[in-house]
């Protein structure tokens, strides 16, 4: 194997035994067909099932395998970070380990970026099979969403599964920040981009590592790394409700004036004050979002701990 692969395959793992041996074999063969040289790099998330050993004693039997572990479980963007740092490939491939993207769509996406001199070649999901209804319908507005308040277009229906050139790459690691929202830094930094689109397949084996808190966790990171715009439309709900309280005390100011009428509503005052604690309470919530990501800038953490990386050849750190 030469010292730097044309390619990078970069997979994260998080407890996932049971799809590890099926993995390595279908992209292997993809690779092999495919008469280019690569490197496999197996993130090791902090798994706890086992994974880790199997995941070495591949490594021992391929040399083509690299194993990084991490110090504990990170969460799959810090994963994909640690893959890109250790990547040496001319472009780097993320793939879930679960097989839901299909290795075989690599050869396509080598062509695009080989013969179209492409930066980034984009995997568009057409059908996502084998997941539910409500995780199809938050995906779907969450893009829309996400799209409508940021500057720049983050594509939807896209996943992490993407080719990246050196270039992009390089371009990916200038962005220090501890608030990972990977597919929104890979927008962020633009160059010349395709969409590929294709069909997302149920997992082969295993359960969905990434609940729906995880899911919403991210979509919040995602909305708040990239736009403000949720601190302005506090400031405008805010202020509409201050102009609406403004002119509703105006108006009962009036009536008991020029009509006598007395002050009376213990109702309209409870709900007045439950709909302005409510919102209050809320826009402190975003404010804190906001406060909240300062400050975990602030400590200049590394994004992942590496504790060990396993592999037949020398590596060191780009
Ligand atoms: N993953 C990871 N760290 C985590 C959670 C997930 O590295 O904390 C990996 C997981 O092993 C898989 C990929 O991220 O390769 C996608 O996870 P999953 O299939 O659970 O999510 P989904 O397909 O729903 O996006
Ligand atoms: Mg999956």
């Amino acid at each position: 194997m030469s010292v730097t692969p044309e390619l990078s395959i970069i997979i994260p793992v998080y407890n996932e035994k049971d799809v590890l041996s099926i993995c390595y074999a279908r992209v292997s063969d993809v690779l092999n067909n495919l008469g280019r040289s690569y490197e496999i790099i197996f993130v090791d998330d902090g798994s706890q099932d086992g994974s880790d050993k199997a995941l070495a004693e591949l490594a021992d039997k391929h040399p083509s395998i690299k194993v990084l572990y991490l110090s504990r479980n990170f969460g799959k963007e810090a994963a994909l970070t640690a893959g890109i740092d250790y990547s040496k490939g001319d472009a780097i491939i993320f793939l879930d380990v679960d097989l839901q993207d299909p290795p075989e769509l690599i050869p396509k996406m080598v062509d695009t970026w080989k013969d179209e001199n492409i930066d980034v070649v984009l995997m568009r999901r057409r059908f996502r099979e084998g997941e539910t209804a409500i995780k199809k319908l938050t995906a779907f507005w969450f893009y829309r969403l996400i799209n409508h308040i940021s500057d720049f277009e983050i594509p939807t229906d896209t996943g992490d599964f993407r080719l990246m050139s050196r270039k992009a790459v390089d371009a990916t690691k200038q962005l220090p920040e501890r608030n990972r929202y990977m597919k929104g830094l890979f927008s962020w930094v633009g160059m010349d981009t395709k969409i590929i689109e294709y069909d997302r397949h149920p997992r082969v084996a295993g359960n969905v590592k990434q609940g729906y808190l995880k899911l919403f966790n991210l979509a919040v990171q995602g909305i708040t790394s990239f736009s403000v715009a949720p601190l302005r439309i506090a400031v405008i709900v805010g202020l509409f409700a201050a102009l609406f309280g403004a002119i509703f005390g105006a108006w009962i100011i009036f009536k008991a004036i020029f009509y006598g009428d007395p002050v009376h509503g213990y109702p309209s005052t409870m709900a007045v004050i439950t709909l302005l604690g409510g919102t209050q309470l809320f826009t402190i919530g975003i404010l804190g979002e906001y406060v909240g990501k300062i400050y975990i800038e602030s400590k200049q953490r590394p994004n992942y701990l590496i504790k060990n990386v396993v592999q037949s050849h020398d590596i060191e750190k780009n």
